[in-house]
């Protein structure tokens, strides 16, 4: 575990503990043992740590820049930040007064402290900003925020728990009943699909709401509004039902657009609605 503490107050580790001479803490020091010397094992061979480490070891104690060159004026804060060897440990100087350990990318330590931030006590399985910022305050590493968005995106418990915060929904509205065959249309798209001979990646798909019957166009997803547009007024005309009294589409910015308004609104009626689960039309 990346905690452990001696009392019931969550000390995390800051570098101003004050902390015995020993590299390795004793069982109540704020590192568990085992993490404390996996991350000493591991700082030597890190790329990025190891030089620091290094570095600060050549100077005796004195803290040095990323590159584990001495700072020579300690007013002044090196591009990178500053470091420090305290009990064997490396920490990046921090803002306030707290210092951050420098975590080493082997050995599964980073993975364990997201764990530790995310998923435990600490934690309570936070979003993004808030793991990332408990993250951010006890360790460091480059490119830690991308490991934490990484990590909250994938945890299998926020997946699967996670309460919506939206507000409720409203009733959904049920289509009304089509008159007569090809008077409501639904058109939808299938996308993702391998290109053809002809150069065709996509399906632009139309059910008659009445009797289910179903066309389907081939097409292209650089297809326009324009091209859309056309392919439903051939296919009304192809049918021989005529123009739709309503057509059904979701919010596509082809159907929505005003070249499509344009070409179809001469002889249709569209009716623009968004697909829901309640909604169980054929074209959903
Ligand atoms: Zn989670």
């Amino acid at each position: 575990m990346f905690v452990a503490l001696a009392g019931s107050e969550l000390d995390l580790g800051t570098g101003t503990t004050a902390a015995p001479t020993p590299p390795v803490p004793s069982d109540d020091h704020f590192l568990a043992p085992a993490f404390v010397r996996t991350v000493v094992r591991e700082l030597a061979g890190d790329a990025f740590f190891g030089p620091i480490v290094r570095g600060a070891a050549a100077t005796i104690g004195r803290p040095v820049d990323r590159h584990g060159a001495a700072i020579l004026d300690a007013s002044r804060t090196p591009p990178g930040g500053t470091f420090l060897v305290r009990c064997g440990l490396l920490y990046r100087r921090g803002q306030g007064a707290a210092d951050r350990l420098c975590i080493p990318a082997g050995g599964g330590l980073r993975a364990q402290v997201l764990r530790e931030c995310h998923d435990g006590p600490l934690g309570g399985h936070f979003g993004r900003a808030k793991t990332g910022s408990l993250v951010r305050r006890l360790a460091f590493w480059v490119g830690q925020d991308v490991d934490v968005a990484e990590y909250v995106r994938t945890c299998q418990t926020c997946q699967r728990m996670k309460a919506e915060h939206g507000g409720p929904r409203g009733l959904l509205h049920p289509l009304p009943l089509p008159s007569r065959r090809g008077g409501m249309i639904g058109v939808d798209w299938i996308a993702g699909l391998p290109t053809t001979e002809s150069g065709f990646d996509m399906i632009q798909n139309h059910v008659d709401l009445l009797s289910g019957k179903v066309h389907a166009v081939p097409t292209r997803t650089t297809a326009t509004a324009a091209d859309a547009a056309a392919i439903v007024r051939d296919m009304c005309l192809r049918s021989g039902d005529g123009f739709p009294d309503v057509l059904v589409v979701d919010h596509d910015p082809k159907f929505t657009s005003e070249v499509f308004r344009a070409f179809v609104l001469l002889s249709a009626r569209p009716t623009t609605r968004t697909p829901t689960p309640r909604w169980s039309g054929p074209t959903v």
